[in-house]
Order: structure tokens, then sequence, then C-alpha cells
């Protein structure tokens, strides 16, 4: 179906591109800010913060919505094709891209693997056969790598760079608000490092695998994850497991993911003395992504300071 309605919108933009060219590429586009488009929030909100009081950018994925598995609906095939930038993290996280990003002639970039990131590997020691054969597989690239505020500001960084390319009257300011991010990114660093420093070692359990990169900026270390990926319910041996974890160091957060708490996560904790929290990875409540990384902390803290 996908395809019989492909030549259409390519026609269009080769019609736009060639009247464009001609007429009003020098007059205007070169001192607009690009239209921006991202996969998920967290990118959102740095790219609204490198943009400014220049434009906000444009997120595909709803709140609720699971990156990891996701259908688009035709309007957004459409903000694919429109977008002058689009940024996702790789087809490590948004597997539903790769193939639409086909259809696409202007910039697209996975941020996972561009220059400078700090990565990191889904540790071997957590692969589980209840989860063998998703794609989301120990050993593979960790695709939450927005949680650790270093490649935060390298892909504020990068924005700037691109954005300046696009409009290079502003580029300037784009540089000085990256510059600005990065600063408020490390005075929420400092304030939750400071924070959390004195509740390493309370006993807590992740709802799904997104904050190796956090957990290990911050020095944390979980005691579980309920599952590996948010779509796979886990089975009844790695409960099992949990449990006896949970019975064996006593008082421990729980912290589940918006929008739900799932009654399995009910029947792991029943009897025992466990405390329930939430964290959001995504940023769905949040304004900016600072707000969002302080959120996680806290959120963190809040709980584990109750212990
Ligand atoms: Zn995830």
């Amino acid at each position: 179906m996908f395809s019989a309605l492909r030549p259409a919108p390519r026609y269009l933009v080769a019609t736009f591109l060639t009247a464009c060219l001609t007429a009003c590429l020098s007059a205007t586009s070169a001192f607009a800010a690009p239209t921006v488009l991202t996969s998920i929030k967290p990118l959102q909100l740095i790219a609204d913060a490198v943009l400014s009081e220049q434009g906000s950018a444009e997120v595909l994925l709803a709140p609720g919505a699971s990156p990891h598995q996701y259908s688009l609906r035709p309007s957004e095939m459409r903000q694919i094709q429109q977008a002058d930038l689009l940024y996702w993290v790789g087809p490590e996280l948004e597997s539903f891209l790769p193939k639409v990003l086909a259809q696409r002639s202007q910039p697209n970039v996975a941020l996972l693997h561009a220059q400078g990131m700090q990565l990191k590997h889904f540790d071997q020691a957590h692969a589980d056969d209840d989860h063998a054969g998703h794609d989301h597989h120990a050993d593979s690239l960790d695709p939450h790598f927005w949680l650790d505020p270093r490649n935060a500001k390298q892909i504020a960084k990068r924005m700037a760079e691109d954005f300046s390319r696009f409009d290079s009257e502003h580029a300037a300011h784009y540089a000085a608000n990256a510059e600005r991010f990065a600063q408020a990114v490390d005075a929420a660093d400092r304030q939750l490092k400071q924070r959390l420093a004195k509740l390493k070692d309370q006993p807590y359990l992740v709802f799904h695998q997104a904050y190796d990169y956090f957990e290990a900026h911050q020095g944390l270390h979980n005691q579980g994850v309920f599952t590996f990926t948010p779509e796979v319910q886990p089975g009844a041996r790695h409960l099992n497991e949990l449990r006896e974890r949970l019975r064996a160091v006593g008082n421990a957060c729980i912290f589940s993911e918006p929008p739900l708490v799932p009654r399995t996560l009910h029947s792991l904790a029943k009897d025992l003395p466990v405390r329930f929290g939430q964290l959001d990875p995504l940023g769905q409540a949040s304004a900016s992504y600072v707000a969002m990384y302080l959120d996680l902390g806290n959120a963190l803290a809040d709980c584990l300071e109750r212990l």
C-alpha cells in the first residue's frame, strides 16, 4: 500500500525544489531555522534548547508510545518526508524507522552512531533465556544513551553545528545555546551526584533495562531488571529469581515506568518490604532535558532515602 503512494510526494518535492532553487533559495532558506523532527522526546527537548527562540522541534512518538515497537501513521510519514533535519537514536531503538528513512532525501542523523558519544553494550551478565531472540539482546549497543549527560551535551553540540549549516546567520546563537545547555546539564548533574552519593548501597529494581548509562554515570547499581525490554513479559523463572533477590535484600525500591504499574510487578513485591517509585526514561512529562534528568535522579533518591 505504501509503495503505491510513494511517487506522489516525491514528485511534489522535486517540483517544489526546482521552483525554489531558482526563486527562493538565496533569498530565504539560507537564513531560516531548519524544521527539525526527532523520534523521541528527549531528543526533541535537546533540539528545543539549541533552537531556543529560533523555533521548536517536533517529535514523532506521542507520550506513552514505546520506541521499541511502533507503527507510523500516514501523518507521521508526511512529517518524516518534510522535515529538514531528522534526529533519531538508531536502528537499535527505533526499528520502525530505517525502512521509511530510505524514502527521505534530506539528512537524517542516527545519533547513537554520531561522533563523540559515550557508548555501552548491554551487559552479558543480564542475558536471560527469557529474552533470547529479541533484537534488544545482550552484547548489542544499549540505545538509551541520552541518559548519560555527556551524550546530551554532545548531541546539543552536534545539533548546533547542523542548524548553523542551514541558518548560518544564527550560528553564534546556536553555539551559545548549546554551551548554555551544557552548563545547565552540568549544574543538574552536580546536584544529583551530591544527593545520590549517599544512596549507592540501597537496593532497588528497575522496570526495563534503560538506566545503565545513568547508573554508571552516577555510580548506582540496580539489583535487577523486571523486563529487558518493555514489550516482553518476563518469564516465571526470571520473576522467581527477582523475588528471591528482593527477599534477600530486605527493604528495597521498585521503580515502574509510566503509564502503568503492571499487576505482575505488584505480585512480585507481595508481602515484601518494598516501596514503589516511578522513573520516566523518556521525560514524557518534562519541559526540558535538564528537568527530565533531575526528575529521574530525584525520583530515585525520593524512594531510596526512605528505605
Ligand atoms: Zn528502552
